[in-house]
């Protein structure tokens, strides 16, 4: 239950995840049922597998115009992965900021790395990981998505991905996606009611209490 009368900060929730262990279904789920949440689209240089959609899983710009954000500094962080380059538009997420909006990033432990050292207090993240690796590379290849030799080259970024677990606020196991996205939700609600993020908590306190002695 969230004090919703008192005026909060947002915060930037990133969930990272080798690939395939559910982190999309997860965040879908969770911007489903809760209209305070702006989702973060990033930019990308890798082409778009079939059914995505330019502007809503990513924006998929050529390598020349990515290198033209970075250079402007218009990316909050960015990154290489898998041999295409990723990152986040800075604007959109300081617009959803200032409107008291949470923000949603699917990024990788690179990108979240930047982040926390730019944004340590507004940051909640959420390393996500599989059961198990025979059970990532089952998911990799039911999903259809990939060839056998991206499916190779994805299985070792994710060991790789796995080992910066220690870097993230919570780890979560997904065993079962019902489960962890309830997992999800009990660390934010706890994260929203954070003293430090509930900036109008001295007013209320002040008229609540203080006003009628
Ligand atoms: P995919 O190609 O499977 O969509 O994404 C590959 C990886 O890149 C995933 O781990 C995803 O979370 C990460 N990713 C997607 N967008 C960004 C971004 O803007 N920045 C960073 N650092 N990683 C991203």
């Amino acid at each position: 239950m969230i004090n919703e009368n008192i005026k909060r900060r947002g915060l930037m929730l990133i969930l990272s995840s080798p690939s395939g262990t559910g982190k999309t279904a997860i965040a879908h789920q969770i911007l489903e049922k809760d209209n305070n949440f702006f989702l973060s689209v990033s930019v990308t240089t890798r082409a778009p597998r079939p059914g995505e959609v330019d502007g809503k899983d990513y924006y998929f710009v050529e390598r020349k115009k990515y290198d033209e954000m970075v250079a402007k500094g218009e990316l909050l962080e960015h990154a290489e992965f898998c041999g295409n380059c990723y990152g986040t538009p800075k604007k959109p997420v300081l617009d959803a900021l200032e409107k008291g909006k949470d923000v949603l990033f699917d990024i990788e432990w690179q990108g979240a790395r930047q982040i926390a050292k730019a944004a340590r207090e507004d940051l909640v993240s959420i390393s996500i990981l599989p059961p198990s690796v025979n059970e990532l590379k089952n998911r990799l290849i039911n999903r259809g998505q990939d060839s056998t030799e991206v499916i190779e080259k994805r299985m070792k970024t994710a060991v790789d991905e796995a080992s910066h677990y220690s870097e993230y606020d919570y780890v979560v196991i997904n065993k079962d996606l019902d489960e962890t996205v309830d997992a999800v939700k009990c660390i934010l609600s706890a994260e929203r009611l954070k003293r430090e993020r509930q900036v109008g908590l001295s007013d209320f306190v002040k008229e609540c209490f203080c006003e009628t002695k």
